[in-house]
């Protein structure tokens, strides 16, 4: 499990004529989120740990730079965590409000299968590429 690949689970089995964003399927997803979120919460409660044992061992400066340089690539990563527990809560609160699968730029369907790689995509693969080449545009 990485910060960037949820987790291993089942693909969604679509039943015949299954509808777009069934119970099921939503259940599939909030299933999903749920241990994505755990997990990440998990891994923060690690590094925090992890940096409040260290710190009060390192007597020699050169230690602690070496330290100090290891903890702030933590906090990065911490820094991530923390935005992407944010987007999966807006996934969560987007399932409940019955708004999850859809674009929220245009409104079509996002699709299971990119759902299942990115279970926080809020855009269509249209939108998002779009998306991506206007942000190119305006910070290049
Ligand atoms: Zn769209």
């Amino acid at each position: 499990m990485s910060l960037d690949n949820p987790m291993s689970f089942k693909p969604y089995v679509l039943k015949k004529k299954e509808a777009y964003m069934s119970e099921g399927q939503r259940k599939h997803f909030e299933v999903i989120l749920e241990a994505w979120k755990e997990s990440l919460l998990e891994e923060m409660d690690r590094t925090m740990a992890h940096m409040q044992d260290e710190s009060a061992n390192f007597p020699d400066p050169m230690d602690r730079a070496s330290q100090e340089e290891e903890f702030s690539l933590e906090l990065r990563t911490r820094d991530r965590e923390r935005k992407l527990i944010k987007k999966i809560d807006e996934a969560l609160e987007a399932l409940k409000n019955s708004e999850y699968g859809y674009c929220e730029s245009c409104g079509a369907e996002i699709g299971l299968r990119r759902l299942e790689a990115r279970p926080t995509a809020s855009m269509c693969i249209d939108c998002k590429t779009l998306d991506e080449i206007k942000e190119k545009q305006l910070y290049s």
